[in-house]
């Protein structure tokens, strides 16, 4: 794999260029990000749960983000670890306080959407409806403006880059290179990143979810249930060869992860609750495991981050 060309390539002569020796000479920076739903709204399980039915699921994603909110307090030592919370308007409307905690605790609060659709399935209409209302949901909850999008099951596709610059986010994180899950969406204009930022030709800036690169290939490494499968010391060395690389890791995850106790779906497919239910119980300690041997790394939210790259420009 070549090495990212600084960010200023993708669109020179609308904001310049980056010093080019800006890669290497800052500290490696991990990107936390975690996607705010809850059990009974992940696409594994859409078949067996009518989005009619979610009103009257136990809702545990509250219980579950306040856990980890807790546990992001007493990690990284003296590096305060702050993360990006991209949640489903649909949890934030009805859970307003949990939104107002994790912003007074200084993570960022992004969109994952309102109803967890995934792209490929709205009309134009319909998807920049959802872009809209799940941004206002937040501002009108935070009253502060609210910058980044990610799409439910990483579905981007053009059009997506399209309406998200029309209905005014200025990132998207929706990107991941990793071709072999086939509710990924692909996005063949995407310009190398610098470290983990992409300007993108309409002024939208994405940033993509981090994967290993391996003789040229992509292994899935970004996070969730790849995560919750790989042995934890492998998993952080993986997380250090890329980010030494890319000067970033962009890491993701859900609150459900870290709940062994919901709900079962048992008339799910066994290979989906294998993905789903897989080491639940050990993903909190693993998350703490990786966090606590990140030596070096600096903890930023995506759009603390994006302004630090930019500002370069
Ligand atoms: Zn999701």
């Amino acid at each position: 794999m070549h090495r990212a060309e600084p960010l200023a390539r993708a669109d020179e002569h609308q904001h310049g260029g980056l010093a080019q020796d800006a890669v290497g000479q800052e500290p490696p920076v991990f990107l936390l990000t975690v996607d705010v739903e809850d059990w009974f709204q992940v696409e594994n399980f859409k078949p067996w749960i009518p989005f009619d039915s979610w009103g009257s699921r136990e809702l545990r994603v509250v219980d579950n983000t306040l856990r980890l909110l807790d546990s992001l307090e007493t990690l990284g030592g003296d590096r305060p670890v702050r993360a990006t919370f991209f949640i489903l308007g649909w949890v934030a409307a009805r859970c307003p306080e949990l939104v107002r905690e994790m912003d007074a605790r200084g993570h960022e609060v992004a969109s994952h959407g309102y109803n967890h659709r995934l792209v490929p399935t709205c009309s134009d209409t319909e998807l920049a409806e959802d872009l809209v209302s799940s941004r206002h949901c937040l501002e009108d909850i935070l009253g502060k403006p609210v910058a980044g999008y990610r799409a439910p099951s990483f579905s981007i596709e053009p059009r997506l880059i399209r309406l998200l610059a029309e209905c005014e986010y200025r990132y998207d994180a929706s990107y991941n290179s990793f071709s072999g899950n086939a509710r990924y969406g692909s996005f063949d204009d995407m310009p190398p990143a610098d470290r983990g930022v992409a300007l993108l030709s309409n002024g939208l800036y994405e940033l993509p979810v981090s994967n290993l690169t391996v003789a040229g290939r992509k292994v899935p490494w970004g996070g969730g249930g790849f995560f919750r499968l790989i042995p934890k010391h492998l998993y952080a060395a993986g997380v250090k060869s890329e980010a030494a690389r890319d000067g970033v890791f962009h890491f993701y995850l859900h609150p459900w992860e870290i709940d062994p106790g919901q709900p079962r779906v048992r008339q799910a497919s066994a290979m989906f609750k294998f993905r789903h239910y897989l080491n639940l119980g050990h993903c909190l300690a693993k998350l703490t495991y990786l966090l606590d041997h990140l030596d070096g790394f600096v903890f930023s939210t995506c759009s603390e981050h994006l302004s630090h790259v930019t500002e370069k420009a």
